[in-house]
Formats: structure tokens, C-alpha cells, sequence
């Protein structure tokens, strides 16, 4: 694993340079999502005087605008940080945190 030894790797937290093989670092794989559940139309909504089918449609010419990556992103996100030993045991304590 000679390939190894040219990857610099840095704390995505505090910066400090990390090395592989140490065992001093952490990576952390996170996963964002979208609400998954399906829009919930209440019935006042829909029996509101508001042309659904119309808004429906606009919905979707708003979509078409956006690029498929553009959509993609909206929708779900992954991302791969690395953190320093230090950073970590900070960050894992309150990982929502600033
Ligand atoms: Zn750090």
C-alpha cells in the first residue's frame, strides 16, 4: 500500500494533518436524506378552491428547470469527513452541534 504515503489526509474539524496507518483518526460516513414520506394533502387542501391538477403541474415544470444532479442533491447528500482522535471525542458528543 505504497499509494498510501502520498494521500494527505486532513482534520476536517481542526486541521491537523493526519496519517494514515496510524490508527489516530476517524473516518465518519455521513447519509442525509429528504423527508421520505409522501406530501400529505389534508382535506381542506383538497377540497379547497385551489385547482390541484394546475399546482400539480407547476409543481413538476419547477422541477423540470432543475438539472437531474440539482434534483439528486435536494433529495440525498453523502459525504465522507475525516477526524482527528481529539475531534472526534468532541464531535461524537454532540455531532448536531456547530
Ligand atoms: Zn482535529
Amino acid at each position: 500500500m505504497g499509494e498510501s504515503d502520498h494521500i494527505h489526509l486532513f482534520c476536517h474539524r481542526c486541521g491537523a494533518q493526519l496519517h494514515p496507518g496510524e490508527g489516530a483518526f476517524y473516518v465518519v460516513r455521513m447519509e442525509a436524506f429528504a423527508d421520505p414520506t409522501p406530501p400529505n394533502l389534508d382535506v381542506d387542501y383538497l377540497s379547497g378552491e385551489m385547482d390541484i391538477s394546475a399546482e400539480i403541474e407547476r409543481l413538476i415544470d419547477q422541477m423540470k428547470e432543475l438539472s437531474e444532479q440539482e434534483l439528486k442533491d435536494q433529495v440525498y447528500r453523502r459525504l465522507t469527513i475525516h477526524l482527528c482522535g481529539e475531534c472526534y471525542s468532541i464531535w461524537i458528543e454532540n455531532p448536531a452541534g456547530g
